[in-house]
């Protein structure tokens, strides 16, 4: 593919940093190699001399002292190597991508970074963007200030609809627009697993066909996946990524280890393209040169230390602990807001979406009366791309809250909901 017309004129203009790339000469350098290219600080005026962490399970996890120098110093933009080597033979384990050879993988701080940067490499002001409404607020906050025209694409239960897509891009014919650099959408944004906030997945039938409308019209697509691990359901069953999909090289996925190591942490990862995926390393030589490099070496001793198998049990762990999460949710929603509002079974993730047909616009319940009623949850307008229109959801986080929060917090919600129906 040529990745031309996707680069915005702003990071067309991006230059390779020269300190930044003279550094990276010094992974796998021969200790003859006298460096005085960068502006290294010395780790020896550093304070800190050994980490050591306890894990859940008593084990002790201590980063050999030879490692401190890769915990404390600058490293290289595209992440700390142990790691990025790990973590791309966990993605080619779980995706298998087919142009894997064409394929390249960065650390970021976390998938947010990457999101950021993958935005700004390919969105000018105004641009069209295609997106799944409702969207992670977290995208729209990096989109809107570049006042782009939104695309809106909605869904089900099932998640994104393929026909809602189809009709969304109606206006334009494939063949007319696909080269094109401007004025036509370039990009798809979806949050495939668990969305945020529906709770609900992608089936594989539908990613099948918006990878084919994605094909026709030419445009990239963002996958968006930091709930991959977080799917209620064997792994064996999880429905396919589009990075397993993407025979065209049109797919950058965004991973992130936040929710199941640890949020605070900042390690997340972008693969897809290698043009694309250096194109970003470029946007966080000019931001933060890399993730934090303490952080990756403690994700890279981790994988380590527990293996894949190790890693594996965490992980269903963790879908176990949300799963029984969101059963005591399910369950306090059939109790208290049964008749008063609808829902899907969340597939995954941390959210429950709740839409309540007999009030217009929740903005004005949530954000002006809720506090009295001693409930917060988030409004569904702030996952819509024009937040003028009136909307009848909000959104409710079982991740971190007992069971007996849950009963007390949407028994509290339908007695606002009452109120709110009776004013
Ligand atoms: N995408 C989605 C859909 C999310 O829900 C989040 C976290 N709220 C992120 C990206 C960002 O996650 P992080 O930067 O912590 O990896």
């Amino acid at each position: 593919m040529n990745y031309t017309r996707f680069i915005t004129r702003v990071s067309q203009n991006r230059q390779p940093s020269l300190i930044r790339e003279l550094t990276s000469l010094l992974t796998d350098a021969s200790p003859e190699l006298v460096f005085m290219a960068g502006g290294l600080p010395n780790p020896q005026m550093f304070p800190f001399q050994a980490a050591s962490v306890t894990l859940r399970d008593g084990r002790a996890l201590t980063i050999h002292p030879d490692l401190m120098t890769d915990c404390l110093q600058y490293g290289p933009t595209p992440g700390y190597p142990p790691l990025v080597k790990q973590l791309k033979n966990l993605t080619q384990k779980l995706h298998a991508p087919p142009r894997w050879s064409e394929s390249d993988l960065i650390v970021t701080a976390g998938s947010q970074d990457g999101l950021c940067k993958a935005l700004e490499m390919m969105i000018d002001p105004g641009d069209y963007i295609v997106t799944q409404e409702p969207c992670y607020t977290g995208t729209l906050s990096i989109l809107n200030p570049y006042k782009p025209k939104y695309i809106p694409v909605k869904g089900d239960h099932e998640g994104m609809d393929p026909y809602a897509l189809k009709e969304a891009l109606s206006q334009w014919n494939p063949d007319d627009i696909r080269d094109l650099e401007s004025g036509v959408p370039k990009v798809l944004y979806i949050n495939p697993n668990a969305c945020n906030p529906t709770g609900v997945s992608v089936n594989e039938q539908r990613r099948r066909q918006i990878y084919d409308i994605a094909s026709d019209y030419n445009l990239i697509i963002l996958e968006d996946d930091p709930y991959y691990f977080v799917q209620f359901g064997d792994m064996k069953d999880f429905p396919p990524s589009f990075l397993s999909m993407d025979t065209d090289g049109r797919v950058l996925r965004f991973d992130s280890f936040s929710k199941v190591l640890s949020s605070g942490i900042r390690v997340g990862y972008v693969t897809g393209p290698k043009p694309l995926v250096q194109r970003i390393a470029l946007h966080k030589q000019v931001s933060i040169l890399h993730a934090p490099s303490i952080s990756q070496v403690l994700v890279s001793e981790l994988l380590r230390t527990w293996g894949e198998e190790g890693f594996f049990k965490h992980t269903e762990a963790v879908q176990e602990f949300y799963r029984a999460q969101r059963d005591s949710m399910l369950a306090a929603a059939d109790k208290h807001l049964t008749g008063l509002c609808e829902w899907a079974v969340p597939t995954g993730g941390m959210f429950l979406w709740l839409k309540v047909p007999a009030v217009i616009d929740t903005w004005d319940m949530i954000m002006k009366r809720a506090l009295e009623k001693n409930v917060i949850l988030v409004p569904g307008k702030a996952f819509m791309c024009d937040p003028s229109t009136p909307c009848q959801y909000m959104r409710a986080a079982f991740s971190v809250i007992t069971q007996e929060k849950m009963d007390k917090g949407l028994k509290n919600l339908s007695e606002l909901i009452r109120e709110e129906i009776e004013r």
